[in-house]
């Protein structure tokens, strides 16, 4: 009989520990909370987009952090197998806008009180409040692992790490299994947030708090440099900014935020009209309010939110009848509707979605998720150098490299 333990109780890990039981296998789950799946409950705001309809190519393209090396596993476990698998555990799946799945229930309580049902009915050992400390290894082969507290010691001949990355610290999720693998004489690549909400320099963007732009279009600059753009929607916070296209933007621009530099994110509020309508459609405006102040003036352009920054930011006096406007100060709105700046300071680290860099994939066969240095080492989930876009795409690569492990750890051998 092989002893297997997956370390950690998150989405690669349960579904690692699945299907690393079999008749020939004795498999334990290590989890150091009282309770599993702790960051599966907080996804997709309580609803966990727990995949995407998108081909397998359309996923990769959505995990621009070593996608490539996701080619086998999700060949082995797709999307398609990953909606088929949770049907049989009860859990029905809906498909929303943009290809992203959800449990039909809109509930991710559903998706961890199935695995863990599964799991017990599997017959996997779970241990909770258990913290792993260390992996025991002889001659590059795995012995067994080493508990936190007690020290005990536990002889395994395969160990699946499974720990998650480093945002969202409360759910456990704390960086352990860089640790482990590090000790192990794996390269650790560079750890970053990813799709993390940013903190902005103005102090404005308090009064702006709660305020959702839909059909916008963000650009990020550095040093006048274009970084990258979106289009889609996007939040301000009372810290700054946040929301889909900021998420998804965030991923580059957090390379250039290090050593206290700034990068200047331009917000085309009127995406759809080149400068030329745009002005037009203000002249259109302020003949309809011609008896209008200025600061009165902007309601079908602007949400009413916004407008008072607006004014503010256009350095036109909000007093100012708008048949008095001059051409100059017409323009002044029109750059501003087009290019409406906030300077992006720093990111709220620990509310990443997820995290950049990890155990390097270069010393991770991609056919069987082992380690190319220890034998009977797995890896899965997020501790692996592996992040997508939001989607559902950052679960997808956990659930498959969560299968793949398993299945490889619990192969004879
Ligand atoms: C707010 C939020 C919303 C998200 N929404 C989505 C979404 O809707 N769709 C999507 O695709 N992705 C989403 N993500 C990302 C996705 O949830 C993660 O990428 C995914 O859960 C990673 O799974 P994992 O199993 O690798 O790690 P985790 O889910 O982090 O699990 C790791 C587990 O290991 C345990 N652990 C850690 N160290 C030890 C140790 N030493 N001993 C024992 N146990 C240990 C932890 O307690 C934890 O339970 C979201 C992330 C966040 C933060």
């Amino acid at each position: 009989m092989k002893t297997i333990a997956v370390v950690g109780g998150g989405a690669a890990g349960l579904i690692a520990a699945y299907f690393a039981k079999n008749s020939n296998t004795e498999v334990t789950l290590f989890e150091r909370n009282q309770n599993l799946g702790r960051k599966i409950l907080i996804s997709g705001k309580g609803r966990c987009n727990l995949t995407n309809i998108k081909d397998v190519r359309e996923i990769i393209e959505n995990i621009p952090g070593n996608g490539k090396f996701l080619y086998s596993a999700l060949s082995h476990f797709s999307n398609i197998d990953l909606i088929n698998f949770f049907e049989r555990l009860g859990v029905k799946t809906k498909v929303e806008r943009g290809g992203r799945v959800f449990p039909a229930s809109d509930k991710s309580q559903d998706v961890v009180l199935a695995l863990q049902k599964a799991l017990i009915s599997k017959k996997v050992n779970i241990r909770y409040k258990t913290r792993v400390k260390e992996v025991v290894v002889h001659n590059n082969k795995v012995k067994g692992i080493k508990l936190y507290d007690s020290l005990e010691y536990f002889p395994c001949d395969a160990v699946i790490i499974a720990t998650g990355g480093l945002s969202y610290p409360s759910t456990g999720s704390t960086g352990d299994g860089y640790e482990i693998a590090k000790s192990l004489g794996h390269t650790i690549i560079d750890l970053k947030p990813s799709l993390v909400p940013l903190i902005a320099k103005e102090k404005w963007v308090k009064e702006l708090q709660g305020l959702s732009l839909k059909n916008v279009e963000v650009t990020s600059y550095f040093d006048g440099e274009k970084i990258n753009s979106d289009f889609g929607e996007m939040l301000f916070t009372h810290y700054g900014v946040s929301g889909p296209i900021i998420l998804t933007i965030s991923r580059e621009i957090v390379d250039y935020l290090k050593e206290k530099k700034e990068v200047v994110i331009s917000i085309n509020l009127k995406p759809a009209l080149t400068k030329e309508k745009l002005y037009e459609r203000v002249i259109r405006d302020f003949e309809k309010y011609n008896r209008k102040l200025f600061k009165n003036s902007l309601d079908d352009l602007l949400p009413k939110k916004l407008i008072p920054v607006f004014v503010s930011l256009s350095g036109i006096s909000p007093e100012k009848p708008v048949n008095q406007m001059t051409k100059e100060e017409r323009m002044k709105i029109v750059n501003l509707l087009s290019d409406f700046k906030v300077t992006i300071i720093g990111c709220r680290e620990k509310e990443a979605i997820v995290t950049r860099g990890g155990v390097s994939v270069k010393e991770i066969n991609p056919k069987t998720m082992e380690s190319k240095l220890i034998k009977g080492l797995f890896f899965a989930g997020e501790v692996i150098d592996i992040d997508g876009y939001t989607g559902g795409f950052n679960l997808q690569a956990a659930f498959s490299t969560g299968y793949l492990a398993g299945i490889s750890a619990g192969e004879e051998g």
